[in-house]
């Protein structure tokens, strides 16, 4: 299953009935979820997909303008919002509880069945809405599965297309026998991948210019009337930029996983960085959002796969920068982000911050991803709080000569 997303151009009289479509999709949702979270309140009842699907058919009498849109749009909502309360209670204290969808913001709804497609015309057909003008930059493959129609908070309509296509079978997998077999990555805030063979990526560039952009928009926002329609027009001009701005930083992600899962390497090894956490630390939300990391890991996972390279997490309180990669001493001064160079006062070795920290996570990704005493893989070594309270002030030094620290530190960067 692929899904490729494409800019939907809908004359006047189709965006009306797309917004129509959104309207009622959002009425159902928010019903929907309003019914669920009252079951459970009131009667400590879990209303399923199945009870909701029968709450719907009283929708419709209830507000007979939902047969004007098709009436799949709407079961997709009740499916999704299956969806999402199976996802809450899946992955408990990681997803939240399921949100009421608003008016304002990114507007959705889906059509599973009854979608066509014409590459030679440039066209989408969605069920009682007609041929929608479309630009097809590149052509998909397959049967089309579902199709999701959004409109951004700028205006601007896509259509997101999954199609069914035959697996890919993965390349086989690469064996690891050294650590030159394996690339440490350090994400970095200055610049925005090191990696072990030398190679470095830059952040984003223009992005600046866009940021003065945005707050100049932000003003001009703030300066017009509420509820005017001046106002709604400088919002969208700012939303526009925002998707902007988000549009570069996932086309960079892209670009430089892409590039480095295409290194004929055995493994690729990037810290395991605790994003959320970081994001509250306010002084550097604003450049790990820009930098888009978890994205970045996310989309480097599946290009790693893809290609037969092995992708290991490296354990996030392993101080990466902090270590030289020569001997293995931690230097605790190399904590205070602003120091970039240090030279190891043990071995003499001269350190640049990320690109030892690359180093040490290529050696610790050599480590875990290497198979011990008949295949059976080494496990992850941490020390507990309580171990540490215990030991000497001396650092904890494990066999690759790599210093283990406090689990309760922030991460390094
Ligand atoms: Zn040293």
């Amino acid at each position: 299953m692929k899904t490729y997303r494409y800019r939907l151009y809908p004359t006047e009289e189709q965006e009306s009935l797309m917004s129509r479509t959104f309207g009622c999709v959002r009425l159902v949702y928010n019903h929907l979820l309003d019914f669920r979270t009252k079951a459970y309140k009131r009667r400590k009842e879990t209303a399923d997909y199945y009870k909701c699907n029968e709450f719907l058919m009283k929708l419709k009498e209830v507000f007979p303008f939902l047969k004007d849109v098709n009436s799949q749009s709407l079961q997709s909502a009740n499916r999704n919002l299956d969806a999402a309360f199976r996802n809450f209670f899946g992955k408990p204290g990681k997803v939240g509880y399921p949100k009421f969808k608003k008016r304002n913001g990114r507007q959705s709804f889906q059509c599973p069945q009854n979608v066509k497609a014409d590459h030679t015309t440039q066209s989408v057909y969605l069920p009682r809405i007609g041929w929608v003008p479309c630009v097809f930059h590149r052509r998909f493959e397959g049967r089309i599965k579902t199709v999701t129609v959004t409109q951004e908070p700028s205006g601007r309509y896509f259509a997101s297309i999954s199609a069914e296509t035959p697996p890919e079978l993965p390349k086989p997998e690469r064996k690891v026998e050294s650590a030159d077999d394996v690339i440490g990555i350090d994400v970095g805030i200055t610049t925005y991948a090191v990696c072990s063979d030398n190679t470095e990526y830059e952040n984003p560039r223009h992005l600046s210019k866009y940021e003065r952009r945005m707050k100049r928009l932000q003003k001009s926002v703030s300066r017009k009337k509420k509820g005017s329609k001046n106002r709604k027009k400088a919002g969208r001009k700012l939303a526009r930029c925002h998707e902007k701005i988000a549009d570069k930083r996932k086309d960079n992600a892209e670009k430089i996983s892409a590039d480095i899962a295409g290194k004929n390497q055995a493994a690729v090894a990037v810290e395991d960085l605790n994003i959320k956490g970081m994001t509250r630390n306010h002084h550097l939300a604003k450049s790990i959002n820009d930098a888009s990391w978890g994205y970045f890991t996310m989309r480097l996972k599946t290009k790693c796969e893809r290609n037969g390279m092995r992708f290991v997490k490296v354990p996030r309180f392993f101080a990466s920068s902090q270590t030289c990669s020569a001997c293995g001493y931690k230097n605790p001064e190399v904590k205070d982000l602003s120091v970039r160079n240090w030279i190891c006062p043990v071995c003499g070795m001269e350190h640049d911050r990320d690109r030892t920290a690359s180093i040490n996570i290529q050696k610790k990704g050599y480590e875990l991803s290497v198979p011990v005493d008949g295949g059976e893989f080494k496990p992850v070594e941490t020390v507990t709080v309580d171990d540490r309270a215990k030991a000497p002030k001396k650092h904890t030094v494990d066999e690759a000569g790599i210093v283990l620290e406090l689990p309760q530190e922030a991460p390094c960067l």
